[in-house]
């Protein structure tokens, strides 16, 4: 018999090594425990490097609709090297704080999801229910996941799942976040994701030339006059549904003058002063405008005197979720940089439109103010991308929050070292998700 406390199911489950590609193991303790806890599993990739499962509170053979839960196995790798208050894997629960990599991303996610499956289970009747409610454990989230969710979306296994939506990773119950509104506790929903484009810009030329001779036209010198140009390209701000949205409830929250314009942002009479509201806040600036981040330039090994003949800088974009932006920024290259260079699509994550709000959103908005009543409930593009992006590309609505209160040292765990979930966190999250679970069977 394995734990049944969420605390100590959620320091086992740490200790399993699941760095992505080594997920298996770990979902294998989950699968008994689900087992144990009396849910149907299905098991739909069972390799090594990608093992996709889920736990059920009916059959998927019932070919019920299902509200689906999301998770992933996988963590990210760990600085061995680095400052650890607890080791990484070693699952330590200190001061009614748990510790460890994926105690919040997203090992702790999945306790809460099962612990709330438990809950509907012993409570209500499953011979009458309209929906099922499936929690989906996946691989290679942290990789873009090929490994997991990719497979998840293809046709012969959606039509078993059958989901009607999917709630997933994202935004959280954050305070400190509206400009003098500091206490405000405010739950971001996201609705949207912004879409990765990786690039790979090569400059070449011909010939390789003794350095004693100066040129203008080196593979470096035309690769660094691009990349200033990309540095300078306008930026181009795009209020979109989702924004208006976010901005409506900042605004709401702000008050004041400055409230009623964030409110108001698409009224044409405060177009003036938008790319000034814009550009002066970083958070709401990621909101509304693709970035092109360069991440590294690379020239070919080779002697001190010897001008290199190729050059090569990587970028990793962010674009807004809209089908046109891909197209749009590749346009904006191919006008803005030097000829001569060659650009290369690395990888991508799906493109997939915003989920509009619909009465899922006001289901899980309701969950979270159940639970904190004095909360705000805000919906938000979430800057990076999740396995939420591969279900709304294929246009089944999905939102991503932590059903529990972020501090600021939490937030900037996530991914870092010393990775931790307050107890208190875990029962926030069980109560918020079975209260979202109960509203689809009532
Ligand atoms: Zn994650």
């Amino acid at each position: 018999m394995v734990a049944q406390e969420p605390a100590a199911i959620l320091s086992e489950y740490i200790k399993y090594k699941s760095i992505s590609g080594n997920e298996k193991p770990a979902a294998l303790y989950l699968k008994n425990l689900c087992e144990q806890l009396g849910f149907y599993t299905t098991v739909f990739t069972n390799a090594d490097t990608s093992y996709n499962f889920c736990a059920s509170l009916v059959p998927l053979e019932k070919g019920l609709p299902s509200v689906l839960l999301i998770n992933h196995i996988d963590v990210v790798p760990v600085d061995e090297q680095g400052v650890w208050q607890h080791k990484p894997f070693d699952g330590v629960i200190s001061n009614d704080t748990i510790y460890g990599r994926g105690a919040i991303d997203m090992k702790g996610l999945a306790v809460m999801q099962l612990f709330a499956l438990k809950q509907i289970k012993e409570t209500i009747k499953t011979d009458s229910i309209k929906h099922n409610i499936i929690i989906l454990f996946l691989s290679g989230e942290e990789t873009g996941g090929i490994n997991g969710a990719a497979k998840m979306i293809q046709p012969e296994i959606l039509s078993r799942l059958k989901p009607i939506v999917v709630y997933g990773e994202g935004g959280g119950g954050l305070t400190n976040v509206i400009p003098g509104k500091k206490d405000e506790l405010c739950f971001f929903v996201s609705n949207a994701e912004k879409k990765s484009l990786w690039l790979k810009l090569e400059a070449k030329v011909k010939s390789r030339g003794h350095s004693s001779v100066s040129s203008a036209k080196t593979a470096d010198r035309i690769l660094l006059k691009s990349i200033e140009k990309i540095d300078h390209a306008e930026e181009h701000i795009v209020i979109d549904k989702t924004a208006e949205e976010t901005f409506k409830e900042i605004g709401k929250i702000m008050g004041g003058l400055k409230g009623f314009i964030v409110k108001h942002i698409n009224f044409w009479v405060f177009k003036p002063l938008r790319r000034k509201i814009v550009r002066d806040n970083e958070a709401m600036k990621v909101l509304v405008t693709n970035s092109y981040q360069l991440t590294q330039i690379q020239n070919p090994k080779g002697p001190i005197n010897q001008v290199a003949q190729s050059a090569t800088a990587y970028y990793d974009c962010r674009l807004l979720p809209h089908k046109s932006e891909k197209p749009n920024t590749l346009k904006l290259l191919f006008r803005i940089i030097d000829r001569r260079i060659k650009i290369t699509i690395e990888d991508e994550s799906p493109t997939s439109e915003a989920t509009p709000l619909d009465g899922n959103y006001d289901k899980v908005k309701a969950a979270i103010l159940s639970e904190f009543p004095s909360a705000h409930v805000i919906p938000v593009l979430f800057p990076a991308t999740t396995d939420n992006s591969y279900f709304r590309s294929v246009n089944i609505p999905a939102y991503g929050v932590l059903p529990f209160r972020l501090s600021e040292e939490m937030t900037e765990s996530v991914h870092a070292n010393n990775e931790k979930l307050p107890l208190s966190a875990i029962s926030q999250g069980i109560k918020v998700y079975t209260k979202l679970l109960e509203s689809y069977n009532p």
